[in-house]
């Protein structure tokens, strides 16, 4: 079976002044260990720079934008494109956050398109899907994100979706404090890979790395990264604090030895 990438990657969102910003970067680099885990850093654009300086030269800790324009550049004031990104030195981007679609109008159709550019630019898009709590209160979840996935991903070629990382995040779940259980977690994975499976070929499913996102936390990170099928977590608001950050990153390496 193909050995998947572990990934963890921290959403700082709108948060970090740049002296913060700063400090937890270096709190990280100080205290990561080399490991099999791929650390992401996503970081307001503003310290990306500044984080780059820092990580440089640490073989597991990368860097990565939180959006990016689907224009390659142009007259679009207050938007950053995917060179721009590429030229700090982000490996990925996120693209499709349940935010970003719901404050920022963000579509399937667009989301296709800023897929195009990231993965023409070379970089790893990190594609968000997941359901609002009404679509899981009714159990209709797995078609409501089957659509999201078919919209922005399906158009794809075998060799262009395995560039991809997904990251399935319950609106529900994000910043709540609610948790998808393990066990929700590990179906709708399983699910997604099934999806990948039927429109592509096995392998290519089993290829992908599908990390879960919503309220992960150092007290549930090690159940949820032990699920067959959840290769890692996006996380937000755990990401702000090094001591947390690092006890989340620590679970994914114990998932990966057990
Ligand atoms: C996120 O924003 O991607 C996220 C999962 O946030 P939190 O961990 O705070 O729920």
């Amino acid at each position: 079976m193909t050995k998947r990438a572990r990934i963890v990657a921290g959403n700082w969102k709108m948060n970090m002044t740049y002296p913060q910003g700063r400090d937890l970067t270096l709190q990280i680099v100080n205290s990561l260990q080399p490991s099999e885990t791929v650390v992401v850093l996503c970081p307001p654009f503003i310290h990306l720079q500044n984080t780059y300086t820092a990580i440089t030269g640490i073989s597991n800790l990368h860097l990565g934008g939180q959006n990016c324009h689907e224009a390659e550049k142009g007259a679009f004031t207050g938007e950053v494109s995917v060179d721009m990104l590429a030229s700090c030195g982000c490996k990925f981007v996120i693209l499709g956050h349940s935010e970003r679609r719901e404050y920022f109008g963000e579509s399937d159709t667009l989301l296709a398109q800023k897929i195009d550019r990231v993965l023409e630019a070379n970089l790893t898009p990190i594609f968000c899907c997941g359901e609002p709590l009404a679509i899981r209160e009714e159990n209709t979840q797995d078609a409501y994100v089957a659509e999201q996935i078919k919209n922005s991903l399906f158009h794809l070629s075998a060799d262009q979706l395995k560039k991809i990382v997904i990251a399935y995040e319950p609106i529900w779940a994000i910043g709540t404090g609610k948790t998808a259980s393990p066990e929700q977690a590990q179906e709708m994975h399983h699910y997604l890979r099934s999806l990948i499976a039927k429109q592509y070929s096995d392998e290519l499913a089993q290829s992908i790395p599908i990390l879960y996102g919503g309220s992960v936390k150092p007290a549930n990170a090690l159940e949820l990264f032990s699920q067959p099928d959840v290769d890692g977590g996006l996380v937000g608001g755990a990401s702000l604090k090094a001591e947390d950050f690092m006890s989340i990153i620590n679970s994914s390496n114990k998932a990966l030895d057990a």
